[in-house]
This record gives structure tokens, sequence and C-alpha cells, in this order.
């Protein structure tokens, strides 16, 4: 069910739950201003999530309230990921989703990292 990336930040959503420790997920990186780990179902051979460890909703909201250090500290996090993953020779995706159009499922803000193989055209067409 896609979110409005409107709403406040829920901390009962489940990336918060995995941040808490509540819920396991499968870690492949983590440092003072990120998480990430392996999408549960995942789309391509290789699907990282990567989270911010503050409470943000989208994208858009990071973009808006977080300090330089977060961003830095969260951009830095994926690319780090990618390169650990060996997926700047073969190629690799970014994808943020925000809200309803995009299909947005979870509140915290999450970077999709897809690799591993070819990856197809950006989008599904119209
Ligand atoms: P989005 O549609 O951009 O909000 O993507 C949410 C992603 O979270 C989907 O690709 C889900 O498969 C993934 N996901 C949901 N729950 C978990 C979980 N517990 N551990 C890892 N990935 C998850």
């Amino acid at each position: 069910m896609p979110i409005d990336a409107t709403r406040p930040y829920d901390d009962s959503n489940i990336f918060a739950r995995i941040l808490r420790g509540e819920i396991p997920a499968r870690k492949v990186y983590e440092d003072a201003h990120a998480l990430a780990f392996h999408d549960i179902n995942p789309q391509a051979a290789t699907h990282i999530l990567v989270i911010p460890k503050g409470a943000y909703v989208s994208w858009d909201d990071f973009s808006e309230r977080a300090s330089e250090e977060e961003i830095a500290g969260f951009v830095r996090a994926v690319g780090h990921v990618a390169r650990a993953e060996g997926l700047v020779a073969p190629g690799y995706r970014l994808l943020a989703n925000v809200g309803p159009d995009s299909g947005q499922e979870v509140p915290h803000l999450h970077v999709h990292i897809f690799g591993g193989g070819p990856l197809g055209p950006m989008i599904s067409p119209r």
C-alpha cells in the first residue's frame, strides 16, 4: 500500500524497527549515518537498501530537514556500498521512491541499489 510522503514520520515503520534491532535484516554495511541491508524481495541479482539512521520519511523530507553531515554521510554510504559490492565497473542503478505515484511503501527514506546484471529499461513503458 503506497504511503503519503507528506505525513509526519511514524517510528513504527519496518525500517525503524530494523534500526532498533527489533527485527532482523541481512546487513551489508553500517556506519554512524546509514545502514545497508539486502531487500527481502529482490528485484535484481543484487538488490540492497540503504537507509539513513535519522527519522526521515522520504528523499524529500531528508533533503529538506537533514543536516549537511547527515546528507554527506548518507550519500557517501550509498557510494561505499556500491563500490564494496563491486558494482561500479559493471554498472548499477539507484532508485528512491517518494509517495503514491512512485509506489513508495515504507515511510523511512531508502535508496535501492540494483545491480548484478543488465537492468533493463529505466521504467516500465507506459
Ligand atoms: P519502496 O516500494 O520503495 O517503499 O520499497 C520498499 C522495499 O522494502 C521493497 O523492495 C520491499 O521488498 C522491502 N522490504 C520490506 N520489508 C523488508 C524487510 N523486512 N527487510 C528488507 N527489505 C524489506
